[in-house]
């Protein structure tokens, strides 16, 4: 089981942290230059956020394979890359005006359309639904068109993020790995993963940011954490520890709720980022303050339980 750490800072990929990150296509797409990974890392497409503000896909395939095809070239180490695929949150239906049975129909036709244009390229198809019957009727409908899931090396599940900790979804999870299929499953983290992480392969969550929102930075220049290194380690730590089974669990575990003054001394290797103001990374050091006024992270499908994502403040990067 491989988690990987949702991040917003692009430059963190350069980092040599030693945890696989998942970045969106949003924080990445429009920068002249790109950091070169150490590690292996996780392309999320940002559905969600684009879903949500604008009700359809601005970008067409041929643009995403390009885009996806300059990333793992120019910053390397890709392990995967999502599709564009169409959530199926009840919100998100309501913003595009179309069944689900579209949103699942327009997912598989652009996975389709993907592997055409790059089948070099690690793009994996995502199931969409909202029941277990539902996930099983995408699936069929890949392998009409001829994907045999059970042969590729990772399928996505989506639109589990905001009831990742729920019976259904557990419920949903068990059966698609029935199938044989090699499951990641969008946003599902701590108590999605104590319910079923020995059904997935693995899973992903930027959800330390939205806790650090609400978290006193910490140092001066950090306002809060929502953007923390350390922070987003530690968190991430914790997540390992509660799928190590040989860790004792009885063990203190840094609260991010508390701020993160007592830092696991267990974590992956983890270049501390030290805080004067002079020595602290670039992608650290904010151009207009400590963090930006909104604080939230924007890794594109990350989703946060009865929140829409917010407008950014600037449309585009
Ligand atoms: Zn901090």
């Amino acid at each position: 089981m491989k988690f990987y750490l949702g991040t917003h800072q692009p430059g963190w990929l350069a980092r040599d942290l030693g945890v696989p990150l998942l970045v969106s296509h949003r924080r990445l797409a429009g920068r002249r230059t790109l950091p070169r990974a150490t590690t292996g890392w996780a392309l999320d497409s940002g559905g969600f956020t684009e879903l949500s503000l604008h009700g359809h896909w601005r970008t067409d395939a041929t643009a995403y394979a390009v885009a996806v095809r300059r990333y793992a070239t120019e910053i390397g180490h890709l392990d995967w890359a999502a599709p564009q695929d169409w959530m199926t949150e009840p919100h998100v239906l309501a913003r595009t005006g179309l069944s689900l049975h579209t949103h699942q129909h327009r997912t598989v036709t652009n996975y389709l359309r993907l592997r055409d244009l790059a089948p070099d390229l690690p793009i994996i198809p995502v199931l969409q639904g909202q029941s277990a019957d539902d996930y099983h009727r995408c699936a069929d409908l890949y392998e009409r068109h001829g994907i045999d899931l059970a042969a590729l090396p990772l399928v996505g599940v989506g639109s589990v993020c905001r009831r990742q900790h729920t019976a259904d979804v557990e419920r949903i999870m068990r059966s698609l790995a029935a199938r044989a299929l090699r499951l990641h499953g969008f946003g599902v983290k701590l108590t999605g993963l104590a319910r079923y992480a020995d059904t997935i392969t693995s899973s992903d969550s930027a959800s330390w940011s939205l806790t650090g929102r609400y978290t006193t930075g910490c140092t001066p220049t950090h306002r809060s954490e929502s953007n923390c290194l350390r922070f987003a380690l530690a968190w991430h730590n914790r997540v390992l520890q509660t799928l190590t089974p040989d860790t004792d669990p009885r063990e203190p575990q840094p609260d991010p709720s508390r701020g993160h003054h007592e830092h696991p001394t267990t974590r992956p290797r983890t270049p501390t980022p030290s805080h004067p103001a002079d020595t602290r990374p670039a992608d650290h050091r904010p151009a207009t303050g400590p963090h930006p006024p909104t604080g939230n992270p924007r890794t594109g499908r990350t989703c946060r339980p009865g929140r829409r994502p917010e407008r950014p403040a600037t449309r585009h990067r």
